[in-house]
């Protein structure tokens, strides 16, 4: 596999880790960029509009499918998310690495898209059982909701298989070194 890839995709369960190994990416490679996707789901207290997220409207969201301002999207959890077009193209001009926290169908869809540039990382929990834990212990999700996310991790494991990678997340520590390993080896 080549070593210049420029997009670099990161999928897991909800509470799977891909904030936290985003978080630790971007403070360690200076090239790196977040892809900011577009979501319609509420702001989650500490979240900031244009950082994590762009927080829009049902019918903005449907406009800016429309005007074909988004590369991808999926209905998640009841709410539309989507990688924007132009945080593709920001990246691709200024020769950033672009980070992407997105879900695994998301993840597909960039690889058919940009076949050469992308690299898929699949984060995988260690059990449902510490998923859960995880998850809950994040705290930042109702009980119906917490059900609805590991409900649909099942089918996100499985389709794990098809990812450049699948990472283990147990203990922090080792899952960086092994995306150390993975960004020395793929990204220049
Ligand atoms: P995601 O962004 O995939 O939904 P997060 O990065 O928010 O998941 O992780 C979910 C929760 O689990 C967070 O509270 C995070 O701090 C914690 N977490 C993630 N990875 C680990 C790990 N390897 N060991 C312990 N806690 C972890
Ligand atoms: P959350 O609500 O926890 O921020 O995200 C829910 C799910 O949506 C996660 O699996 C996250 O990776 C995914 N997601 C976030 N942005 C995008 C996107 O632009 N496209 C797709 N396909 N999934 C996304």
């Amino acid at each position: 596999m080549p070593n210049n890839k420029r997009l670099i995709v990161i999928s897991a369960p909800s509470g799977g880790g891909k904030s936290v190994v985003s978080r630790y990416l971007l403070s360690k490679y200076p090239k790196s960029r977040f892809s900011i996707s577009a979501t319609t789901r509420q702001m989650r207290p500490g979240e900031a509009n244009g950082k994590d997220y762009f927080f829009l409207s049902h019918d903005e969201f449907k406009s800016r499918i429309d005007k074909g301002d988004l590369v991808e999207f999926e209905e998640i959890f009841g709410n539309f998310y989507g990688t924007l077009k132009s945080e593709i193209e920001k990246a691709m001009n200024d020769g950033s690495i672009l980070l992407f926290d997105i879900d695994v169908k998301g993840a597909f869809s960039i690889k058919k898209a940009f076949p050469e540039d992308s690299l898929l990382i699949f984060l995988a929990p260690k059990s449902i059982e510490v998923l859960e834990e995880r998850l809950r212990g994040r705290g930042t999700e109702t009980e119906e909701q917490i059900k609805k996310r590991l409900a649909r991790s099942e089918m996100e494991i499985k389709l794990a298989k098809d990812f450049d990678y699948i990472v283990v997340n147990d203990l922090l520590e080792d899952t960086f070194k092994k995306m150390d390993e993975i960004m020395e080896k793929h990204v220049q």
